[in-house]
């Protein structure tokens, strides 16, 4: 892709689009109750990018931000309602992007499991991988 484009992206109405380039820093499941939440959902599946790497295409218009604590802000489209990125002091210089808004064939899968403490009781998960929680959420769970 003549942009560089790794991993492209966008809402449910398509209005946001966004693309990656490069390689994700991470890719993990966030089991907090602000991620449940914010996406409805039993756990998020993140991946991590380094800010710089993470560009809007179109939609810029249409981008909420809604702070969801003093460090972090979420952002979703104004139209659809889909929620796709997450920013915080906790991790300066990145960009969280929500693996479900990937358009398809991306090939990224989570590696670990965060705040996997805050739980939703009824979210069974037995995928073999790395368990983190404690204050801040990736401390090696025992
Ligand atoms: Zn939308
Ligand atoms: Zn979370």
């Amino acid at each position: 892709m003549s942009d560089g484009a790794s991993y492209r992206g966008g809402c449910l109405c398509g209005a946001v689009r966004f693309h990656l380039d490069g390689e994700p820093k991470w890719v993990g499941t966030c089991h907090c109750s602000k991620c449940r939440r914010a996406h409805g959902a039993g756990s998020v599946c993140w991946v991590g990018v380094e800010s710089g790497r993470f560009h809007l295409d179109k939609g810029h218009e249409l981008l909420g931000a809604f702070k969801s604590s003093e460090a972090a802000t979420r952002n979703f489209c104004l139209r659809c309602g889909s929620p796709m990125l997450f920013q915080s002091t906790r991790w300066p210089g990145e960009t969280h992007v929500a693996l479900g808004a990937l358009d398809a064939g991306h090939g990224l899968k989570p590696a670990v499991n965060a705040f996997f403490d805050d739980r939703a009781p009824w979210v069974h998960v037995e995928d073999g991988l790395p368990r983190r929680g404690g204050p801040d959420g990736t401390t090696p769970l025992g």
